[in-house]
C-alpha cells in the first residue's frame, strides 16, 4: 500500500495570488499542490476586460488571463485538485488540509482564498438570486438585453460593471448610498459620459420586489427620507467583498473583517503558513498585487523549507 504524499506546500485558492505562488513554487522545484473550489483565475475569471495588468496594452479578458496563469504554473509541475478546503490543522511538522475530496498533507501552506461578494442583506435578495439578482455582470449581463437594470454600489467594481452592462441593457441606474462615487477617476469619467447611465445618490435599497422574478426595488433616500419604487428587470450588487477565511477562525489571528495579518514576506504568525492576495490584511486588492504577494509567499515558503529539512 502506498501512503499519501506529503507535499512541500499546499496552496489554497487558484486566483492570481495562488497561481503565482504555484508558478514560483514549481519553478523552485517544490512539490506543490493547489486546491481550488470553483474557477481557476478566481475573481478575474468573470471580469470582461482587465486593462491595468502590465504587458497587455489592449487589455485582456480576465478569464484568458487566469487560464494563462494556470497553464504557466502547470507547465513547471504544479498539481491541482478541484475541491473546497473545509478545515485545516496547522501542527508544527505536517499541516493537514481537509477538503471535500479528502485529506492532503504538506510541510507548508499558502492561504490564497481571496474574497467573495458581500450580500446587501435585504428582503428578496436570496429569493430572486438567479431570477434577476446577480453579483456578476459579465456572467448575467447578456440576459438583460434592452431592459432596465440597477447596479448597487459606488466603488470600482460597481462602476466598471455598470459601464459593461450598458452594452446590453437599455438603461443602467447606479444606486449609491452616498452623494459621490468611490471609483477611480477614469471609471467615473467613463460612467458620467455614458448616455445609458443614470445615478441615484444618497439612496439605499430596502427590498427587491417581484413575483417569479425581479420587477422592482423599494428605495429610500437617506437625506430627504423619500421612499419610492423603481421598476427594473435586474439588479447587480457590488457592495464590497469579504475574505474567504471562515474555516480559519480560531486557528490564525484574523482582523475584525476576517483578513489575515502578515509581515512583508507574507508570513503569518504560524511558522510555515503564509497568506497572499485579497485574503491578506491591507491588501490593495488588485491582480498585480495579489500576484506579487503569491510570488513573495512562495519565496518565503522556499526559505522556510530549506531551514526545516
Ligand atoms: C468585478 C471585479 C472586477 C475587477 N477588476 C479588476 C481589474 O480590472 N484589475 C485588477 O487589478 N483587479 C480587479 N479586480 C480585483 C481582482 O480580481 C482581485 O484583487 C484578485 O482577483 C485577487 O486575487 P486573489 O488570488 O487574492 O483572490 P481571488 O481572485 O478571490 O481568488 C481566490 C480563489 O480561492 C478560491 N477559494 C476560496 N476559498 C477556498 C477554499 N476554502 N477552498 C478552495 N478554494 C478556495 C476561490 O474560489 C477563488 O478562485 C476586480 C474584482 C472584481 C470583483
Amino acid at each position: 500500500m502506498t501512503s499519501a504524499p506529503v507535499y512541500d506546500v499546499i496552496i489554497i485558492g487558484g486566483g492570481p495570488a495562488g497561481l503565482s505562488a504555484g508558478l514560483y513554487a514549481s519553478r523552485a522545484k517544490l512539490n506543490a499542490l493547489l486546491i481550488e473550489k470553483a474557477i481557476f483565475g478566481g475573481q478575474i475569471a468573470n471580469v470582461e476586460r482587465v486593462e491595468n495588468y502590465p504587458g497587455f496594452p489592449e487589455g485582456i479578458s480576465g478569464y484568458e488571463l487566469g487560464q494563462a496563469m494556470l497553464q504557466q504554473a502547470m507547465k513547471y509541475g504544479l498539481e491541482t485538485v478541484a475541491a473546497e478546503v473545509t478545515a485545516i490543522e496547522l501542527a508544527e511538522q505536517a499541516k493537514v488540509i481537509n477538503t471535500t475530496e479528502g485529506e492532503f498533507r504538506a510541510k507548508a501552506v499558502i492561504i490564497a482564498g481571496g474574497a467573495e461578494p458581500n450580500r446587501l442583506g435585504v428582503p428578496g435578495e436570496e429569493e430572486f438570486l438567479g431570477k434577476g439578482v446577480s453579483y456578476c455582470a459579465t456572467c448575467d449581463g447578456p440576459l438583460f438585453k434592452d431592459q432596465v437594470v440597477a447596479v448597487i454600489g459606488g466603488g470600482d467594481s460597481a462602476v466598471e460593471e455598470g459601464i459593461m452592462l450598458t452594452r446590453f441593457a437599455s438603461k443602467v441606474i447606479l444606486i449609491h448610498r452616498r452623494d459621490q462615487l468611490r471609483a477611480g477617476k477614469l471609471f467615473q469619467e467613463r460612467a458620467f459620459t455614458n448616455p445609458k447611465m443614470e445615478f441615484l445618490w444618497d439612496t439605499v435599497v430596502e427590498e427587491i420586489r417581484g413575483d417569479d422574478k425581479v420587477s422592482g426595488l423599494s428605495l429610500h433616500n437617506v437625506k430627504t427620507g423619500d421612499k419610492r419604487v423603481l421598476e427594473v428587470s435586474g439588479v447587480f450588487i457590488y457592495v464590497g467583498l469579504h475574505p474567504n477565511t471562515g474555516y480559519l477562525r480560531g486557528l490564525l489571528p484574523l482582523d475584525s473583517e476576517g483578513h489575515i495579518p502578515t509581515n512583508e514576506m507574507m508570513e503569518t504568525e504560524i511558522a510555515g503558513v503564509c497568506a497572499a492576495g485579497d485574503v491578506r490584511k491591507n491588501s490593495p486588492r488588485q491582480i498585480i498585487t495579489a500576484a506579487a504577494d503569491g510570488a513573495t509567499a512562495a519565496l518565503s515558503t522556499e526559505r522556510f523549507l530549506s531551514q526545516h529539512r
